[in-house]
């Protein structure tokens, strides 16, 4: 392609042009990988939001939907990563990464190809004929492929296990098996008619993007130069999926920067000898199409914006890994129970009642054993054995700590509980209070009427 081109001053732009010329079999091999990673990732719950479970897999960490501090996390880092990539890379995901432009190109390959392989196989029939067998293969082809689709974006947030069953089993019935049908539906509806129309007339995040853009954005430039003029093929607007003339601007809407074009001028000039007058540059800035700009220059790292946002990506990384390795597999929550402030038991001792909520978020079957520290006097009471918990179970329990009142002084008295959690081994302590009654108090104080 044109790495050899020239400008006005015959100075090369080689070093402000992406390398290669055969953009779509690289962006091919950008989308069957893309693809691979789109099915893979709720399969193996690297990346899924889980709602009858409510549970958030983030690679390989299973969060509760409750942890939101590792969730505020995550969502921001990924919606900072998305502005940052849009800032510097510009629609790189339009072109080479997002799942709709992948399945619309691939909609429209297939339905170029069924009605190639018609019309040769079945020239004897009449147009009409042909054009219904055309259609007729391709909804063939485009229903279970929808299924499919569908099957793995309703994965993202149903088990795939339990899907698979609803599927099996034709459920229309419950709200997993009514969204699904909708979204097949709609995906049908959407390969068959609209295809890339969805990123020009509903898609938000192109909008978002061109918002996000700066002078420096990466983005698909044509230039005439020295070498020639533009030899008014047209085969780059004929490449284009999106049907636009790249020549009028850098800058339309519709453009999703997937480089068809420069392939296509690449291959007709050439012939001639010539290189593509299209090109993949940091921004339409002149002074960065002489090479004479340091590659940090032509990307705009130095601007403030942009470094903002990577300083911005950064922290929320950091935030993010610190989040994840300080979680703990087991959660245990420890609160007392204030309808009550104390009773006086059978036993005659004083009674104080506490609830437990214990979360296994870990992969092992995991035991809570409670014990009391600053009150000598005091003992809890039906927890001897602890509490059992399998993976992904949570358990709430009551139990009371008793304490004799001749022991221990009148009213508040500090104390601690420390759950020791099986097998980690790892302690988590909490700061109470035991609360006794005052001289000549009753044998039972409601909250709020402690003698
Ligand atoms: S103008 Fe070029 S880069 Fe833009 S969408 Fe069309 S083919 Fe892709
Ligand atoms: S393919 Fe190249 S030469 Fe042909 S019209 Fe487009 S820009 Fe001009």
């Amino acid at each position: 392609m044109g790495n050899d081109a020239k400008n006005k001053d015959g100075q090369s732009r080689t070093r402000n042009i992406l390398p290669g010329t055969q953009f779509h079999r690289i962006r091919r091999t950008v989308q069957s990988i893309c693809f691979v990673i789109f099915v893979l990732l709720p399969l193996f719950d690297v990346m899924r939001v889980d709602l009858p479970r409510q549970r958030f897999y983030f690679f390989g960490a299973e969060l509760y939907i409750n942890e939101f501090a590792i969730i505020f996390l995550t969502m921001m880092f990924v919606w900072i990563l998305v502005a940052a990539g849009a800032m510097i890379y510009g629609r790189f995901w339009c072109g080479y990464l997002c799942p709709q432009m992948i399945f619309s190109e691939a909609a429209d390959g297939l339905e170029k190809r069924i009605n190639r392989m018609v019309n040769r196989k079945f020239s004897n029939l009449g147009p009409g004929a042909r054009r219904a067998l055309s259609v007729a293969l391709f909804s063939a082809v485009l229903l279970p492929g929808s299924i499919f689709v569908t099957f793995v974006f309703v994965s993202y947030f149903v088990p795939p296990l339990d899907l698979f069953h609803r599927l099996l089993t034709i459920d229309m019935r419950t709200a997993a098996g009514i969204t699904g049908a909708s979204v097949t539906l709609v995906t049908v509806l959407d390969f068959a008619f609209l295809r890339t129309r969805f990123c020009t007339a509903i898609c938000p995040y192109g909008y978002l993007q061109n918002m996000l853009a700066d002078k420096h954005t990466l983005l698909v430039h044509f230039q005439e130069d020295s070498s020639g003029k533009c030899i008014l093929c047209q085969k780059c607007v004929r490449a284009c999926p999106m049907g636009i003339d790249i020549r009028r601007s850098s800058h339309q809407l519709e453009c999703t920067h997937c480089a068809e074009c420069i392939d296509a001028c690449s291959e007709v000039l050439g012939k001639m000898g010539r290189g593509s007058m299209i090109h993949y540059a940091w921004g339409d800035v002149e002074q960065n199409f002489s090479g004479k700009n340091a590659w940090y220059r032509r990307m705009g790292l130095r601007d403030g914006k942009r470094v903002a946002i990577l300083v911005l990506l950064l922290i929320y990384a950091t935030g993010l890994s610190i989040a994840i390795n300080l979680r703990q597999a087991v959660m245990v929550r420890v609160m007392p129970d204030r309808i009550t402030l104390y009773t006086r038991g059978d036993d005659g001792l004083i009674h104080n009642r506490f609830r437990i909520l214990a979360s296994n978020r870990g992969k092992t079957d995991t035991k809570v054993t409670f014990s009391l520290a600053g009150l000598p006097a005091g003992r809890i009471l039906g927890m001897d054995d602890g509490v059992a918990l399998k993976p992904g179970e949570t358990l709430q329990r009551e139990f009371d700590i008793a304490a004799d009142a001749t022991q221990i002084s009148p009213g508040i008295n500090h104390m601690t509980i420390v759950a020791h959690v099986v097998p980690t081994q790892k302690d988590d302590v909490f700061a109470e209070n035991f609360i006794a009654p005052m001289e000549g108090a009753p044998a039972t104080a409601p909250a709020g009427k402690q003698q």
